[in-house]
């Protein structure tokens, strides 16, 4: 603060001019300090894609923009957050790796437990973000805003999707309304929880949906929630990232007719620790697959049947539950492996890991 004359040598005006930045200082650090404190992870895909052409959609290069430059290209998150970044990979998620995803939700919940972190927003490709983000569901002991967002056009492109996304997913990430709610997905206006919403299309903006369960909120300029999800997370989890330095091999095998035992015998000889079986209809699994899944259990590995129609309850089955065949509860088969790597750094009983299955 400035008070008193000017000095003999210090022109008036001058004197007023550093008072006014002083103010104008002081003002904008007080509006800082009433802004939430926001750090983005980066980890790369189409948000943070780059092509030559402003028409081109498609065949671009994931993973070309680096963090801040993502957060300079929004200039308006000044006005909502005070935010910072921090790169963890740049990578199309097609090649998220069990240790990137462990990197990642290591630092994420080592950020979240600082007083200094009031949101958390993960850049994501969105081709596997269901996965992480159910992964981040599954493991962050936080209930602070936590927010996975990505894109389906590249920054280049004419209508590129990534800025508002990231505009409404530091909104979501700064806000109190989403405290408490899981991680959320937040793309093309919607709020969705990371248990429910799934990949729908290749290429349109719309692609993120929560189909049967609906989504939890939506962004109309201001935030609106409607639902809660009625399933275990975050602060609830029973899974301790601090203590997983490796996650355990789950395998997915497709079913389709004609399927074949050989497929659950290669996973176990490649050392998979457990199985998901997409099955058709139900979760329904061929004869043959059945051989292949039995011996695979003989080995010690857990199979868990999920349904290749992407919707719905697959439901206990009397017969296969005798046989130790696990069922997914509304789970798709990428998040039933997610659940079920988790599930195996605790135990290998099958019936405890339904239980996980019917609670996550
Ligand atoms: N292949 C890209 C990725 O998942 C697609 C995207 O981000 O939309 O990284």
């Amino acid at each position: 603060m400035i008070t008193g004359c000017a000095g003999a040598n210090e022109p008036l005006n001058e004197t007023r001019a550093e008072a006014k930045a002083e103010n104008a200082a002081a003002k904008s650090d007080q509006k800082q300090k009433n802004l939430p404190n926001i750090r983005m992870l980066a980890t790369g895909g189409t948000i943070a894609g780059a092509d030559k052409s402003k028409t081109s959609t498609t065949n671009y290069k994931a993973g070309a923009v680096g963090v801040d430059a993502l957060i300079e290209a929004v200039p308006e998150l000044q006005d909502i957050a005070n935010i910072s970044g921090e790169q963890i990979a740049n990578i199309g998620s097609q090649n998220m790796t069990n240790q990137t995803l462990l990197k990642l939700s290591k630092r994420a919940g080592e950020l979240l437990a600082s007083d200094d972190v009031d949101g958390i927003v993960v850049t994501h490709g969105t081709d596997t973000l269901e996965e992480t983000a159910y992964f981040l569901n599954l493991v962050i002991k936080s209930d602070k805003p936590l927010v996975i967002v990505g894109s389906m056009r590249p920054s280049t492109a004419i209508g590129a999707d990534g800025p508002s996304n990231l505009y409404n997913a530091v909104k979501v990430a700064g806000s109190k309304e989403a405290k408490g709610k899981g991680a959320l997905v937040v793309m093309n206006d919607r709020i969705a929880s990371a248990r429910y919403v799934t990949k729908t299309n290749t290429t349109t903006p719309d692609t993120f949906k929560s189909e049967e369960m609906g989504n939890l909120g939506v962004i109309a300029n201001d935030i609106y929630f409607f639902n809660d999800i009625a399933k275990k997370h975050t602060k609830e989890t029973d899974f301790d990232i601090a203590k997983i330095a490796r996650l355990p091999q789950v395998d997915i095998i497709y079913g389709y007719q004609s399927d074949g035992r050989y497929l659950f015998d290669a996973a176990v000889k490649a050392g998979a620790k457990g199985i998901i079986y997409a099955g058709s209809g139900n979760g329904s699994i061929s004869d043959e697959a059945k051989k292949g899944a039995a011996a695979a259990m003989k080995k010690g590995l857990a199979v868990v049947r999920s349904s290749r129609t992407k919707n719905g309850v697959v439901t206990p089955n009397p017969e296969l539950e005798k046989a130790k065949l696990l069922a997914s509860n509304s789970l798709n088969p990428e998040k039933a492996r997610i659940l079920l790597m988790l599930a195996l750094t605790k135990t290998n009983d099958p019936q405890k890991i339904q239980t996980y299955f019917n609670e996550y």
